[in-house]
């Protein structure tokens, strides 16, 4: 979610920390906006299988490598319900969260705070989002979970989820604000610096 890179890196191999796995981790390009893969909704994840696993590793890996507290599947090219959450910024391994066909069954309250995107580097907005949110989802074994996240977290969750619908955050600022990033954003490219 936010973020505080404004370049993406190339894809590059690095070695994992010493204690981790003996697989270097994969670190995906982030897939910025203008990219129609971020605006269609994912397809739902049937196979639980390594192949998974290793996407869920590498994601938590580029999400780290570019600072931000979570990532949605379609952020790395890959059009399926998959998203995974740190909001302690990977100091606290027990709040590393995957989810799998996540679904929201449960908000409360509100909060507008501040919001930003990996793929939308260098643009924030305020956004409204739920206090409270439970989620319902699977774990990369595909066993069902239920969790609730409160403030940041349920920030997170909310905009993950949007992810996985095709939206971005953008969609939830006033036209006016919007329309101002959109163009920023149009003359960024224009400029090749997008
Ligand atoms: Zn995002």
């Amino acid at each position: 979610m936010a973020d505080k890179s404004t370049s993406s890196e190339p894809i590059t191999a690095v070695q994992p920390a010493e204690g981790a796995a003996a697989a270097p981790r994969k670190i995906y390009t982030i897939v910025k906006y203008g990219d129609p893969v971020l605006e269609k909704p994912a397809a739902t994840v049937k196979k639980f299988d390594a192949d998974l696993e290793q996407l869920v590793d590498d994601m938590f890996a580029s999400m780290y490598a570019a600072q931000g507290v979570g990532l949605a599947a379609p952020q790395v090219g890959k059009s399926i319900r998959l998203t995974v959450i740190d909001v302690s910024n990977g100091k606290h391994p027990e709040a590393k969260i995957v989810l799998v066909n996540p679904e929201i069954i449960d908000a409360e309250g509100e909060v507008r705070e501040e919001e930003g995107c990996l793929s939308i580097p260098g643009f924030r907005g305020y956004v409204i989002r739920p206090q409270f949110v439970t989620v319902k989802a699977q774990n990369v074994k595909g066993d069902p979970f239920e969790i609730r996240g409160e403030n940041l977290l349920a920030r997170a969750f909310c905009h993950e989820i949007d992810h996985l619908n095709g939206v971005l955050f953008l969609q939830h600022l006033s036209m006016l604000k919007r329309d101002l990033i959109k163009r920023k954003i149009k003359k960024l490219r224009k400029e090749g610096e997008w």
